[in-house]
């Protein structure tokens, strides 16, 4: 059993996956993906989107990327295939990698569960090497136990998506599961 989980999706949106910053490699996390949150939700464990919502002003980020996932734009949309469900998943914006840097992502956490707060969050989406990875180092900080869903992340290359889930494992002590175990671990 995983402690207290929280499914966090990360960038899972339109212009990681079609528009301006799409690469081929990030389809394959579709489908595991949907069989996740399908899951989480079944069996009450919190699903959280944790998603770029930059202004045009955020020139560190657009400097360096080029303009994507501008706040309104369908280009900011989460993924028809990975819809939130509406009045049940949360939805917590960011504008610079991590999930956690000036956002609520942390006071919701510690919310959830009756006020026992979430122990463990099992981060997937985009990318392994940059959000997900400080969106661990936050986690990592902050107490969170870590679960990256090994098949749930991806980066624009193989040696940066393999090198990180190395890092993640070495640095932060994130658990690095399949899919399919982390959904045996969470059915009740
Ligand atoms: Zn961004």
């Amino acid at each position: 059993m995983i402690n207290n989980p929280a499914v966090i999706l990360v960038d899972v949106q339109n212009d990681f996956f079609t528009g301006p910053l799409k690469t081929k490699r990030v389809g394959n996390i579709i489908e595991p993906l949907q069989r996740l949150v399908f899951a989480a939700r079944k069996n009450a464990v919190p699903v959280i989107y944790s998603i770029d919502a930059h202004y045009p002003q955020d020139i560190e980020v657009t400097r360096k990327w080029g303009s994507h996932a501008i706040k309104g734009t369908e280009g900011a949309q989460v993924i028809a295939e990975l819809k939130p469900e509406e009045g049940k998943d949360y939805i917590v914006e960011k504008r610079t990698y991590s999930g956690f840097y000036e956002t609520g992502l942390d006071p919701l956490l510690r919310r959830l569960y009756q006020g026992n707060g979430v122990k463990t969050v099992v981060l997937c989406g985009l990318h392994t090497n940059m959000c997900i990875r400080h969106t661990a180092a936050d986690a990592f900080f902050r107490g969170y136990r870590i679960i990256i869903a090994k098949d749930g992340v991806e980066a624009f290359k193989d040696e940066d998506h393999e090198q990180d889930l190395k890092y993640l494992d070495y640095v932060y002590n994130a658990k690095i599961m399949p899919v399919n175990e982390i959904i045996r671990e969470i059915v009740k």
